[in-house]
């Protein structure tokens, strides 16, 4: 099965990290597993309370940075950053913020691959904590249900919003498309732009990084040939 090779994978790329610097982690982006990071103590503040200590401790950052807190356009930034990574940009790492999914029968026999494509997604860099932008493309060919198609976008930005890797996110997907269409028939793309490759760094504004997950029947040459064409018009 197609998420035990991924585990298998994760587990090799482990042992390379542990002879890696923080340094060529972080500026070259390598994926170290398929579950997000968490602490088992992740939830243990509410929403609430998570807000407070991120609006305090940002304060400090911006105060560490030299900044005038008591200026009229700073002095709320705090309280907005926290709101924006609880309730927003990071809500994606909260299980409870996950879509809601109702499948139904496949009442048309449509038997064909179904392609959900050019899905805007904004995401965060783990390693710089700035923007990921991209495009995810998404297929499946059903083994007896379907999705909602705006469903298929709302797993797209759940992921999304978290701080990711790239290649976490697109398999985040997949896997999760495979276990509520209960299929491993399923295609990921995910065509994206790094700021902290763009504007930092390196500072190369034209590349973009592409990754892909094929399962299942997307495995055989004709299907990602198929794919290609529906994904070229
Ligand atoms: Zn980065």
């Amino acid at each position: 099965m197609k998420q035990q090779e991924i585990m298998l994978n994760t587990h090799i790329n482990e042992s390379i990290f542990e002879a890696l610097s923080e340094e060529e982690i972080g500026d070259d982006h390598m994926f170290a597993g398929l579950n997000t990071p968490m602490k088992s103590d992740a939830f243990a503040l509410s929403d609430f309370e998570k807000k407070e200590k991120i609006s305090n401790l940002f304060a400090q950052i911006m105060d560490v940075m030299g900044l005038d807190l008591t200026n009229d356009s700073l002095k709320g930034t705090p309280n907005r950053v926290a709101k924006m990574y609880i309730d927003e940009i990071f809500s994606g790492l909260n299980p409870d913020n996950k879509p809601k999914i109702s499948l139904f029968n496949n009442s048309y026999k449509y038997n064909q691959m179904l392609v959900e494509k050019n899905i805007t997604f904004y995401s965060n860099c783990e390693h710089h904590f700035v923007p990921i932008i991209g495009k995810a493309h998404i297929a499946y060919v059903s083994s007896g249900k379907v999705i909602g198609i705006s469903k298929i976008n709302r797993i797209v930005q759940y992921y999304a919003k978290r701080p990711q890797v790239q290649e976490r996110l697109t398999n985040q997907i997949a896997i999760e498309l495979a276990s509520i269409l209960d299929t491993e028939d399923i295609a990921v793309i995910i065509d994206a732009k790094h700021l902290c490759v763009s504007s930092r760094g390196i500072k190369d504004e034209s590349s973009a990084t592409v990754t892909s997950y094929y399962g299942g029947v997307f495995n055989t040459p004709h299907k990602i040939v198929e794919l290609q064409n529906y994904l070229s018009h």
